[in-house]
């Protein structure tokens, strides 16, 4: 991003706090106006061009927030309720359970409708039987499933089904309270809660993020992951986590983060933020165990040089001791992912190209594309070489 154009948007965006105290309608018409100009995929492509500034993600305002009739009976449901009226968003209550009306002409129309409406629901009873998520962590767990952020490699593509509206739980407390069940007495039991969703993204709307981790303090054996590519951690600096969350932000060169990571805060923005999460409370931090993901490793041009500025920068601001991990996941895609992240960016130079991959098949048939054998081992030398040195206490959890 042009310096210039950096200024102009951080004094914007301090007018819009000011709104935000002055006149919730006015911060709702400033929002929507940032909402449009970052979610033309063109105007994104610039504005996000560089990582070395330091950019906060504008909080993500939906256009419409849809309840279904479920999600008001809850008590969850009634607090997301307070939260986005006290933003002055514009609020339906549906007649059904069910959601509809919400495809457009094709699917990019419907790609846009969905991104910009949150909805309420109740999750269905299937999401209270958990699945393993390795090597990420024992268990996953959903908040919510959708994301507003706009990144051209989406790892949602391909794995949820419908448009991607953002759906988030009203029957939050029901979710938590089924999480005892999974854990293992005098175990550590680790729970994931990122796999459908960026729960830092929607956190200002919901609060489901702030009660998870209240919910894993009171925990003996059960630890809380999750991972982020937003910034505003400010909320969760006093929550009492008593370490049982670990908090990551997924970071990457700036050639990969600049062109297909829309609507995200920048990666300098993200690794302060990590950096707030990890100082200790007598600092005025969270004093939460932190990680880094990165991903998705991609083999660009120049690529040792970009992902060593990128270390290079995440040394000088993680520049005190933190109990701090790395997860490494280099880029894949399925031919399901494929298709329709190519109908959601249909102008993307994100590069997709079988020719140019090795196939993996896993026990169930599935076929992904990921970097031939010698590529791979390049990138795992390097990363794990250049972590250690500028990180020797870390763990590298792992490289996939
Ligand atoms: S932040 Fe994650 S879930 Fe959200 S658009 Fe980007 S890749 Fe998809």
């Amino acid at each position: 991003m042009h310096e210039g154009v950096n200024k102009t948007l951080s004094s914007a965006l301090s007018k819009q706090a000011i709104a935000n105290r002055a006149s919730p309608g006015f911060a709702y018409f400033f929002y929507r106006i940032w909402s449009n100009i970052l979610s033309n995929p063109v105007v994104a492509d610039k504005l996000t061009s560089s990582s070395s500034n330091i950019r906060s993600a504008r909080l993500w305002m939906p256009e419409q927030v849809l309840f279904t009739p479920a999600a008001l009976d809850e008590p969850w449901g009634q607090q997301i309720l307070a939260r986005v009226q006290s933003l002055g968003l514009p609020v339906e209550a549906l007649t059904h359970n069910r959601l509809t009306g919400l495809r457009g002409e094709d699917e990019r129309a419907t790609y846009d409708i969905a991104k910009r409406t949150l909805a309420v629901v109740t999750a269905p009873p299937s999401q209270l039987k958990l699945s393993p998520i390795p090597p990420s962590a024992d268990w996953q767990f959903h908040l919510a499933q959708g994301c507003p952020a706009h990144c051209q490699y989406c790892y949602l593509a391909g794995s949820l089904s419908g448009p991607p509206v953002i759906r988030a739980y009203a029957n939050l407390p029901q979710i938590l309270e089924n999480l005892a069940a999974y854990e293992q007495k005098d175990q550590v039991t680790t729970f994931e809660v990122s796999c459908y969703t960026d729960p830092l993204g929607i956190e200002h709307l919901t609060g489901s993020l702030a009660e998870c981790i209240r919910y894993f303090g009171t925990r003996e054996d059960g630890y809380l992951r999750w991972v982020s590519k937003f910034d505003a951690v400010d909320e969760l600096l006093d929550l009492p986590h008593n370490g049982h969350t670990r908090c990551r932000v997924s970071v990457n060169a700036a050639p990969v983060s600049g062109r297909f990571e829309g609507g995200t805060a920048s990666v300098s923005s993200r690794l302060q933020a990590l950096r707030k999460l990890a100082l200790p409370r007598a600092e005025g931090g969270g004093g939460y165990p932190i990680g880094v993901v990165i991903a998705p490793i991609m083999a660009v041009e120049d690529w040792q040089m970009h992902y060593t500025r990128l270390l290079d920068e995440m040394s000088e601001v993680l520049d005190f001791d933190s109990d701090l991990t790395f997860e490494l996941i280099s880029h894949r895609f399925t031919p399901g992912s494929k298709d329709v992240l190519q109908t959601w960016y249909p102008h993307s130079k994100l590069d997709m190209d079988e020719e140019n991959r090795s196939v993996k098949r896993n026990k169930f048939g599935g076929t992904k594309y990921v970097y031939d054998g010698d590529t791979m081992k390049g990138l795992r030398r390097f990363f794990e070489g250049e972590i250690s040195r500028r990180f020797p206490k870390a763990h590298i959890l792992y490289w996939t």
